[in-house]
């Protein structure tokens, strides 16, 4: 069994305020432009929650993964964009931190310690998302810099980040696991470009681009470990990330439920509020029980991983296939428990539902996740 730490708890009812107060009145604004809102990582920033996952002495809390995903999914039900931002500050701060010297550390910690920087992580290539072993950008050491060519895609956040995990071969000839190398590519850096930006189903807030290294020349440095360590310090994050990911979604579908909930209550239809009629009570219901079942997966998974407990990697890949999917599957029960309004830009569970899907993407898809699932429970 696990309980919130008085700390967790503090830290939830703070976030729950200001996505009540400052974040839920800008997300549909958000959605509809597509334009990624700097106010609202101002907000996030003055409160320290962009900072969050930063050890004290840059001003974070060295937040646990369960503070994380606490913050990821109260977040979540009020604004799709600073969720997803924070889960990606927290896997790229999980990714400083493991693949990182001290020098670096302190370098782009500080950076990120100011709160007005950002981060993205750049893996995807056109080539293929799920086989990462088939990227085509390759690092070639000349004097003080590495020379990068190639291009990343759907990288989130991407062409609004300053500071860029981002994996690229050193060797293919070693193949994915001695091969690959992890750099830190910096807005600005001579030979990176900004290519298209994706017009998405959903998460419109948050900036999919292609990022293009033309010759680009990135400091000795800013790579991370040694030459050969990209895989390591991938997966390193992975599994943390997966847990915030999958709390993202479940946030978003909690406020998809509570949304229905509260229309179901109101709208009367043969003489009688909705909510009186069992098919609508039922599914509510199935609803709740969908949530509280992914919640409970999520939580106990990074409850483990706080602890330091074994078998994390399974667990992960099980709760954020679970929450993925529980969440477009409840989103879209809201959609119908509002009937036609539920289809209207004008109520937010269309607005969920859209956002929900994406989360079938991110940290790799479902098949990828049975995938790895079949891999431990196959030997
Ligand atoms: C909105 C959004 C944001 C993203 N943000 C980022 C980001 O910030 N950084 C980043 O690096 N990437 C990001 N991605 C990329 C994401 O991780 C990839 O889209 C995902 O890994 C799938 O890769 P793909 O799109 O190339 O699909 P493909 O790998 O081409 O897969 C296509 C289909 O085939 C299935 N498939 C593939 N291989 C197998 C197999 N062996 N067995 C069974 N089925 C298989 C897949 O599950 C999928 O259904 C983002 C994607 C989206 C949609």
């Amino acid at each position: 069994m696990f309980e919130f730490t008085e700390e967790q708890k503090m830290m939830r009812e703070t976030v729950r305020k200001l996505g009540i107060e400052k974040l839920e009145p800008r997300a549909a604004e958000v959605d509809r432009t597509g334009e990624f809102p700097w106010d609202l990582m101002k907000v996030l920033a003055e409160n320290g929650i962009l900072q969050l996952p930063l050890p004290e002495e840059y001003g974070g809390i060295n937040a646990d993964t369960t503070t994380l995903c606490i913050v990821s999914e109260e977040l979540a039900k009020y604004c799709n964009t600073s969720s997803f931002v924070i889960c990606i500050q927290g896997s790229n701060m999980k990714v400083i931190s493991a693949g990182g010297n001290e020098e670096q550390k302190d370098r782009f910690f500080k950076r990120l310690s100011s709160g007005d920087e950002i981060t993205a992580f750049a893996l995807t290539e056109p080539s293929g998302g799920s086989d990462v072993g088939a990227m085509k950008t390759r690092a070639v050491r000349q004097g003080d810099n590495y020379i990068l060519n190639g291009t990343k895609c759907f990288i989130s956040c991407g062409s609004v980040a300053h500071i860029i995990p981002l994996f690229a071969y050193t060797d293919p000839g070693k193949g994915l696991k001695d091969g690959l190398s992890a750099f830190i590519l910096e807005k600005g850096t001579p030979g990176f470009t900004i290519g298209k930006k994706e017009d998405k189903l959903g998460a419109r807030g948050v900036p999919a681009s292609e990022l293009i290294l033309e010759d680009a020349r990135i400091p000795v440095e800013n790579l991370l470990g040694e030459e050969g360590d990209g895989l390591e310090i991938c997966l390193s994050a992975i599994n943390i990330t997966r847990l915030t990911v999958g709390c993202h979604t479940l946030g978003i579908a909690q406020g998809a439920l509570d949304y229905a909930i509260g229309y179901a209550k109101e709208r009367v239809a043969f003489g009688k509020p909705i909510a009186s009629f069992q098919g609508i009570q039922f599914k509510l219901a199935d609803m709740a029980i969908q949530l509280e079942a992914s919640r409970s997966l999520l939580y106990r998974t990074a409850f483990m991983s706080d602890k330091g407990a074994s078998g994390i990697e399974r667990l992960s890949s099980m709760a954020k296939c679970f929450a993925a999917e529980v969440s477009v599957d409840v989103t879209l029960k809201a959609v119908t428990v509002l009937g036609g309004y539920g289809y209207m830009k004008e109520y937010p569970v269309e607005r969920k539902l859209r956002d929900a899907m994406c989360s079938l993407f991110m940290e790799g898809t479902g098949e990828i996740q049975r995938l790895n699932i079949a891999r431990f429970i196959l030997g």
